[in-house]
């Protein structure tokens, strides 16, 4: 084994967090770990890792959960297309590969929801197989390790960093040391404030040898996040709000409130509302929220509107069913006010 290796292992085996998947690495867990650690911190997947195992225990389970169910697990998470996925893909490992996860990355592949990574990972960390798993992690500790000139996110650079990565694979012990490169970004060399002094590989870093560790990873410039303004209606008669559930688009799966375009005022609502043949009680101006996306960024103003009569345009329930139905976490300021 290389020396980069041996140092990376030792470290290791001493400092990784006791994660219930490398606890117990059974490969239902760890295809759950996986794909809820795409795009998500590991403090905030953990907790749902753990409802979800309480909640459904086995791939099986996973396959055949309704929709609605499935949502308001993952309700918060963020992502939702992965919720969907996670089923799909638990789906096609029941019928297509007999309920157990097969070996090759290139057949993990075909999942619905697992990429490269993941499928690098999975096939390393079960199977030990010879592969290797590059996430932000990695992607960040070889840049500056290597002082990489190429920008992220970008092909070059994961390509660049694949080639180094495989040079020092250990070939009798490839999970671990994917494990390992994961751990090492995300607990010592981590984006604002590496440890450099702590770090086990400190010896092979030319960017900590250059002392210029914070101009790496190069980064393209970013696209502000686009935003958006819009009013969120919290209609009410006799104790029952409106919701309505999308079936298309940014918060397909989801329950939402009513919205319109625009940040409205009082009268501009009742005019609309009016408008549309709604008979309105009251009108009550309650607050502003804000929600980022991964591009977008909602700027809202919020109403509760009682009504004189139901609409037929929405769905209406109680509090109490609400707090069950899966609403997007744009509405989280909605919720606080309702009390679920
Ligand atoms: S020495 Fe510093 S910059 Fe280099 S890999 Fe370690 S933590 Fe990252």
């Amino acid at each position: 084994m290389n020396e980069f290796s041996e140092a990376l292992l030792a470290w290791y085996r001493q400092y990784h967090r006791r994660l219930p998947w490398r606890e117990n690495p059974d490969p239902y867990w760890i295809y759950l770990s996986e794909v809820m650690l795409q795009q998500t911190r590991m403090e905030s997947a953990l907790p749902y890792f753990e409802n979800f195992i309480r909640e459904l225990p086995t791939l099986e389970d996973l396959a055949s959960v309704d929709e609605e169910r499935l949502m308001k697990l993952w309700e918060g998470l963020g992502y939702y297309s992965r919720a969907r996925n996670l089923k799909k893909g638990a789906n096609y490992i029941v019928t297509e590969f007999g309920g157990c996860l097969p070996e090759e990355p290139k057949e993990l592949q075909k999942i619905p929801g697992i990429g490269p990574y993941s499928a690098g990972a999975i096939a390393s960390t079960l199977y030990q197989k010879p592969v290797c798993a590059i996430d932000g992690n990695v992607l960040r500790v070889f840049s500056r390790l290597y002082r990489l000139e190429h920008s992220l996110p970008g092909a070059a650079l994961t390509k660049a960093v694949r080639e180094k990565v495989l040079a020092l694979l250990p070939h009798e012990s490839p999970g671990d040391f994917n494990q390992a490169l994961m751990e090492l970004g995300a607990l010592i060399c981590k984006p604002n404030s590496p440890d450099c002094p702590s770090c086990p590989v400190r010896s092979f870093c030319l960017s900590a040898d250059a002392q210029d560790v914070s101009d790496f990873p190069r980064r393209k410039k970013k696209t502000p996040p686009k935003e958006e303004q819009h009013t969120v209606i919290m209609l009410e008669k006799d104790g029952e709000f409106a919701v309505e559930k999308k079936s298309t688009g940014l918060l397909r799966g989801l329950y939402r409130f009513p919205m319109t375009v625009g940040h409205l005022n009082s009268s501009e609502l009742q005019d609309l509302l009016e408008g549309k043949g709604f008979a309105i009680k009251e009108i009550h101006f309650i607050g502003e929220s804000s929600h980022a996306f991964s591009h977008r960024i909602w700027r809202m103003v919020l109403f509760h509107v009682l009504l004189e009569e139901k609409s037929h345009f929405y769905e209406w329930f109680e509090k109490k069913r609400l707090a069950e139905l899966p609403i997007a976490s744009a509405f989280r300021a909605v919720k606080q006010w309702l009390g679920l």
